[in-house]
């Protein structure tokens, strides 16, 4: 059985990464920036006219619609942090819950080239959040071996104009989700699930999955923008004294690198409306699920709140991972330069709405 269904608060934990200039931001916005970070809580938008005069630039900002200039988050980083410090004081806290059986669920959010990929994936210098977790976990998983027979499974998606692939099979044939009338939980019909036992197959998997991300596109880079990746953990273990009356403590790990969260109909991007509208459902539903959420947190447990899980692929793989007695993190990404000034904004202002559950 399962220890999901205990009583709990969900809260999310939403961190805030800026990342550093990048070369051609450097060269088009002269490297002006317009996000200051105070403190390891608080964040501050520079005035973009002041910025625009001080660095000769002209870049349009409609102020009226940028109002808000503070923002306090659970967690800042600036553009000095690594992926490390990222799991040492973000991810790392969780690994202990969720060998007790709590569902846990990591997303990192933000527009195209905001660090999103960067953060979760990582490369092969600098892993990411989805390889440091997996290490943490294997750390912690030993010493539990002692009194307990633990499996690891993962498991590793994408989502694509709402089709749901599997990355670590080289099929590309979309995957069915099916809800079990009885559990109500969302099974995957011919899912690929490896069992691990050593972290160096992990690297393995992550590197073959990071490959079959949209590989049945002509301009991967534009698809991966749009594609939800999805790296799922589950773990079950069992106290080996028990006998045969034993508990098998099952829970999950879900570690989702999200698509592009700017406006994909904007007239910049290639990308037909539909494909947009897409898109836009996975991302706006588990928005629509996360706003549901905070607002039965204040309510309390004895309010139940209509979750539109069903409104997405995303959000129903993740239904039993969001919420409830689940731990959720939002990790968003910006840049701070002024060229993306709009899109940082509306990340600044997505993520400390999602901070007041
Ligand atoms: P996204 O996945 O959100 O579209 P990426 O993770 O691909 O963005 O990052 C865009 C670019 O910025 C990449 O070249 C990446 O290497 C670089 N980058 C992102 N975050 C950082 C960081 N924290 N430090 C250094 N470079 C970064
Ligand atoms: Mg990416």
């Amino acid at each position: 059985n399962n220890n999901s269904m205990n009583q709990g608060n969900s809260k999310i934990q939403v961190v805030l990464r800026k990342r550093p200039l990048l070369q051609k931001e450097i060269e088009k916005g002269n490297g002006a920036e317009v996000v200051e970070v105070v403190n390891r809580q608080q964040i501050n938008l520079l005035d973009p006219d002041e910025i625009n005069q001080r660095y000769n630039l002209h870049y349009n900002v409609n102020k009226n619609r940028f109002k808000e200039t503070h923002f306090t988050f659970d967690n800042v980083f600036d553009e000095n942090s690594n992926n490390f410090q990222i799991y040492q004081e973000v991810g790392e806290q969780y690994l202990n819950d969720i060998l007790e059986g709590f569902n846990t669920t990591i997303f990192a959010y933000g527009a195209t080239g905001a660090g999103k990929t960067y953060t979760m994936v990582g490369s092969k210098d600098m892993p990411g959040l989805m390889n440091m977790m997996l290490d943490g976990l294997f750390q912690k998983v030993k010493q539990k071996e002692v009194t307990h027979d633990v499996t690891i499974r993962i498991a590793y998606m994408e989502i694509y104009n709402e089709n749901l692939k599997d990355l670590i099979s080289s099929d590309q044939k979309n995957l069915e989700l099916r809800e079990d009338p009885k559990s109500d939980v969302t099974l995957i019909h011919g899912l690929t699930e490896v069992e691990v036992t050593d972290p160096q197959s992990i690297a393995n998997i992550l590197r073959v999955g990071a490959k079959n991300r949209s590989k049945d596109s002509t301009i991967s880079n534009e698809a991966s923008s749009r594609s939800h990746a999805i790296l799922q953990i589950s773990i079950e273990s069992a106290d080996r004294a028990e006998g045969l009356e034993k508990e098998i403590i099952v829970s999950k790990l879900s570690l989702v690198d999200l698509a592009g969260s700017e406006r994909a109909w904007s007239n910049k991007s290639k990308v037909s409306k539909l494909e947009g509208a897409k898109i836009n459902q996975s991302l706006l539903t588990l928005g629509n699920c996360i706003q549901a959420l905070s607002e039965q947190s204040e309510k309390g447990p004895s309010k139940n709140n209509f979750i539109p899980y069903r409104g997405s692929k995303l959000t129903r793989l993740l239904k039993d991972s969001l919420g409830g007695n689940c731990r959720t993190v939002m990790i968003a990404n910006i840049s701070g330069s002024i060229i993306s000034f709009e899109d940082t904004y509306n990340t600044l202002q997505y993520a400390s709405r999602a901070k007041n559950i």
